[in-house]
């Protein structure tokens, strides 16, 4: 192991980060004390002090050796953008100075923005779009080969500010939950705390495969998965992956990840081998959520970069592998206050335990009501491909509670004498954050003291779970507070409004296997049961009830609905006409090529044989296989080429991507059955593609 990767941990920890640390030695006291209750309070910035703040930043900068700035947003293309300026400004009487000027650190102008998806929201001709600095994210150092650049957190709106990224919403949620969060507390008593946020911490799973083979897979380098492949000898039942020792080349990949991470102030914490072969996770410390998605794009930058240098690839798709355990992003969350209280936490008074119900309530409430929203906001190609497969959650939205906590809201809301009692008369049992009954196959699980929603895919940016989350959540919080308002018996008036919602919601808890087939059945005659595509998914971010929940808080208006629902649509079409095409080059540029010179020698040998009278028995009978299954591919190639030349012709967005999701998706299908049934009988050395085999059980 290399000794760069040996140094002091918590010496390198946010060595790469204005911190307060760094404030601190480039910024008056006064300066720093002032910035430092903006951020925690999110209050408004003044001129005269970000201009401190602006000195102060490029200076750092500068000593440690960076040349450019940046402002760094997450468009809704979901990879995060940067355009690099450097701090070289001309003096007036010749010569240069660096210089980090006022408005270049609180707004930038993309003018040529056109090329980030907008969904219509900003025509060609008003190409502008805006960052605006976010300074709730600190600034940081981003150090590769190429140099050093200070990158600068931003938002990114139109230059009439409509949201063009995921950030602006995401901060607009977090805002509507601190209002919720705050009315709760008051309520309840509490009057030292004075903010309130959402926590996230969010494992990150993914494959490490050698970029030998990634690079012979033109599926891979193109679409980010296999599009063909049988199965491997070798499957996982051996389940000797999970928590195996680690290989010790990816040791030390992940410990330069690590180390890329915790300069960032990034907390990466565990690391581990996932179910599947040569996949892992990493799990950072929980932290606030705007903070952890800004980390989260980070880790999953630095995850290919670190892969690359030392001769992996790094594999974020949703699902790789077919038949093989898919990538998730298990997103767990939590709220907590300033003063540090979890209030997704039970207590031990009636006070904390009522909040906790409260809160408890205002999930199961918000989840069941907007369901399909949350599912949308996971929803992608990729993700579509993983969601039900093989060890991955359904795509039924319910929430596992655990027995104990679901016995405890059967008691709660058939109380035999529901019109005196009150929320005193409760005694929540006592739950372990560590229980023995972890139900890992629901989408989203109650674990003591956070949720953990697993229905995130790998690849995705946080924001927009998140987002929704904390959106229907402060959205049903309000709804039961608004009813306690002027409340005379507060604890009796509680009881009878959660009982009443537990009741009406009770039919999105879950605890059984959500892998099994009866549990899709039993969830239709539940009435939760919902989509199960991403086209038709999608149709949840323009449906009235979304609309008015997230343009009641501001978060999204009805257009920038429209046209997040307009580009995941189109991203969706965009990918099937990639892989389509992809697998059209590869079946007729390799493929057909292999199998047709393995069919010829084959054909050859036989007439061989047949003039010493030898046995063709083996040889007709693969050969036949062969023309046969290489027929089969190359008139389902003519199918799939003439499906592309139909998806020209059908210019409704939502229509074209039904007609990839139910036409082009099978006939892909189909082609793939013919290759893979290939692959095991053609030559290897004529084959020459890397197998599942090849590529996950090198060693
Ligand atoms: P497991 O694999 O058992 O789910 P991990 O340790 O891999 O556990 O991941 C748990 C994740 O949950 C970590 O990112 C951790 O920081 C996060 N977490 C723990 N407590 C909370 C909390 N109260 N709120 C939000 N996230 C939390
Ligand atoms: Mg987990």
């Amino acid at each position: 192991m290399s000794t760069k990767n040996n140094s002091n941990a918590s010496e390198v920890f946010a060595s790469n980060v204005f911190t307060s640390k760094v404030m601190e030695q480039y910024l008056s006291k006064d300066n720093c004390q002032k910035l430092n209750r903006i951020i925690s309070q999110g209050l408004e910035l003044d001129r005269h002090l970000a201009k401190d703040v602006a000195e102060a930043m490029k200076n750092w900068s500068v000593d440690r050796g960076a040349t450019h700035y940046a402002h760094w947003f997450v468009p809704l293309s979901g990879m995060t953008a940067e355009k690099h300026n450097s701090f070289l400004i001309p003096r007036n009487n010749g010569g240069v100075e660096l210089k980090l000027p006022l408005k270049s650190l609180i707004t930038g102008e993309e003018s040529d923005a056109s090329s980030f998806p907008s969904g219509g929201l900003r025509s060609t001709f008003e190409a502008r779009g805006i960052t605006k600095w976010d300074y709730t994210s600190p600034a940081f150092l981003k150090e590769d080969d190429s140099g050093i650049v200070l990158c600068i957190p931003t938002t990114f709106t139109s230059h009439n500010g409509i949201s063009l990224d995921k950030k602006q919403p995401l901060m607009s949620s977090c805002k509507a939950l601190n209002a919720a969060g705050l009315e709760i507390l008051e309520l309840f008593g509490d009057t030292s705390s004075t903010s309130v946020s959402a926590m996230v911490g969010a494992e990150q799973e993914y494959f490490l495969i050698d970029q030998e083979m990634f690079r012979q897979r033109k599926d891979l380098v193109l679409t980010g998965r296999t599009l063909f492949g049988s199965n491997t000898a070798k499957t996982q039942d051996m389940e000797n992956h999970y928590l195996g020792s680690l290989d010790e080349k990816v040791a030390i990949f992940m410990s330069e990840v690590d180390q890329a991470l915790w300069k960032l102030g990034i907390l990466s914490k565990t690391k581990h081998n996932e179910s599947a072969p040569r996949q892992y996770e990493l799990a950072p410390f929980f932290e606030e959520v705007n903070l952890a998605c800004d980390h989260n794009q980070l880790t999953m930058e630095i995850l290919k970069r670190v892969a690359r240098k030392n001769g992996f690839e790094c594999l974020l798709h949703e699902k790789p592998f077919r038949n093989i355990n898919g990538s998730g992003k298990h997103n767990n969350w939590s709220i907590r206050t300033d003063t540090g209280i979890n209030l997704v936490s039970p207590g031990k008074t009636t006070a904390e335990n009522a909040r906790f119900l409260t809160i408890l309530c205002a999930v199961l409430t918000g989840i069941n009501k907007h369901k399909d929203l949350l599912k949308a906001s996971v929803m992608t190609a990729s993700n579509d491909h993983r969601l039900s497969g093989f060890e991955a959650p359904p795509a039924i939205v319910s929430v596992y509670l655990g027995d104990q906590l679901t016995k405890f809201i059967e008691t709660f809301i058939d109380h035999p004498n529901r019109k005196n009692v009150s929320m005193e008369d409760f005694k929540l049992p006592r739950l372990g954050t560590r229980g023995t009954d972890r139900n890992r196959t629901s989408p989203m699980a109650f674990l003591g003291n956070r949720f953990e929603f697993r229905m995130l895919g790998s690849a995705s940016s946080m924001a927009v779970c998140n987002t929704v989350l904390n959106t229907i959540v402060a959205d049903e919080i309000f709804n039961i507070t608004s009813q306690l308002k002027n409340s005379k018996n507060f604890y009796q008036d509680l009881y009878k409004i959660l009982a009443k919602n537990f009741k009406a919601h009770f039919n999105i808890i879950y605890n059984g296997n959500g892998y099994s087939d009866e549990w899709g059945q039993e969830a239709e005659a539940r009435g939760i049961s919902s989509v199960n595509n991403a086209p038709e998914s999608f149709r949840a971010f323009i449906a009235p009830a979304s609309v008015k929940l997230l343009s009641k808080y501001s978060v999204y208006n009805e257009n920038e609905l429209l046209a997040r629902y307009k580009i995941k649509t189109d991203k969706y079409i965009k990918w099937a006409k990639i892989e389509t095409r992809t697998l059209l080059e590869i079946v007729h540029s390799q493929i057909l090529p292999a199998c047709m010179k393995y069919s010829g020698f084959l054909a050859n040998n036989i007439n061989a044989l047949k003039q010493v009278d030898a046995s063709v028995y083996a040889e007709t009978h693969v050969l036949k296989k062969i023309v046969k299954n290489v027929d089969n591919l190359y008139k389902n190639s003519e199918i799939l080429q003439k499906n592309l030349d139909q998806s020209n012709e059908i210019s409704d967005l939502y229509k074209k991507a039904k007609f990839f999701h139910e036409i082009v998706l099978d006939n892909m299908r189909s082609a793939r059955d013919n290759i893979d049934d290939l692959e095991k009988i053609v030559d290897r050395n004529l084959w020459g593609i890397p197998t599942y085999t090849d590529i996950l059980h090198r060693d």
